[in-house]
């Protein structure tokens, strides 16, 4: 199985290294990244100009790639430099991608770009405390929820979380009911004002969300798919042609 491995953190960050490390008990892995971070940057792709590839030497003989592009770009840059890929795997993100927080993600939008491309994708995010570096006991965890994933062909797209000392594995749905941005004035050196985009803890997630599932301490597990269309809105649509009469 041939495995291509990215994230949005930067093909530097310890997170994509843990990865990297797991996904070799799986297949071939090729590790191809942005060579900053790009957090956040959600599904951009860079179609303004041209984009540039270096081989990186940092993963004990495992071929890598730095980027100057988006995580779907590396993704796509990613699919075709290798003709043939069965599994995409993004992370693993220093910080939770949970909840409405996975429409900026830059992690879930690599695995999002394998879809599109017809690949199977899986992101995977750790809680915050792991920014220290230290995967070690994140990594088995890491293993046990793709072993638990790729036992079957389905989902194609999963969002995985994994809590500090996961407790057991479970799947769940996005949670859709707050949207936790927020918006923290503060002032730079010279008293200009800035404005932060950050997230606020939200209380009480209803049960059998992801979020529910990561405060309980389960790895969480969220199979997602692309079509956004609202289906039940569709079929309830008035028909447009009597509004124009
Ligand atoms: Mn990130």
């Amino acid at each position: 199985m041939r495995i291509l491995v990215a994230n949005d953190d930067g093909i530097y960050s310890p997170g994509i290294a843990a990865l990297a490390r797991v996904a070799s008990d799986f297949g071939d892995v090729r590790v191809v990244a942005p060579d900053v971070e790009r957090s956040s940057a959600g599904h951009a792709i860079t179609a303004s100009r041209p984009v540039r590839h270096k081989r990186t030497d940092i993963f004990n003989g495992v071929e890598a790639f730095r980027v100057d592009g988006t995580p779907a770009d590396c993704v796509a840059l990613g699919a075709h430099l290798w003709g043939h890929v069965d599994l995409v795997l993004s992370g693993i993100n220093l910080g939770v991608n949970l909840g409405n927080a996975i429409w900026h993600s830059g992690t879930l939008a690599a695995a999002k770009q394998a879809a599109l491309l017809g690949i199977r994708g899986i992101a995977l995010s750790a809680h915050s405390p792991v920014q220290q570096g230290d995967f070690s006991g994140i990594e088995p965890w890491a293993r046990r929820a793709l072993e638990a994933i790729l036992a079957d062909d389905e989902p194609a797209l999963v969002n995985v979380n994994l809590p500090p000392q996961p407790r057991g594995l479970r799947w769940t749905r996005q949670a859709v009911d707050r949207y936790n941005g927020r918006v923290v004035e503060s002032e730079d050196p010279e008293g200009r004002q800035v404005f932060w985009f950050t997230v606020a803890p939200i209380d009480a997630p209803r049960e059998g969300t992801d979020l529910w599932a990561f405060d309980a301490g389960w790895v969480s597990m969220t199979p997602l798919r692309l079509d956004l269309t609202d289906h039940e809105a569709l079929a309830a649509a008035p028909d447009p042609a009597r509004a124009l009469r």
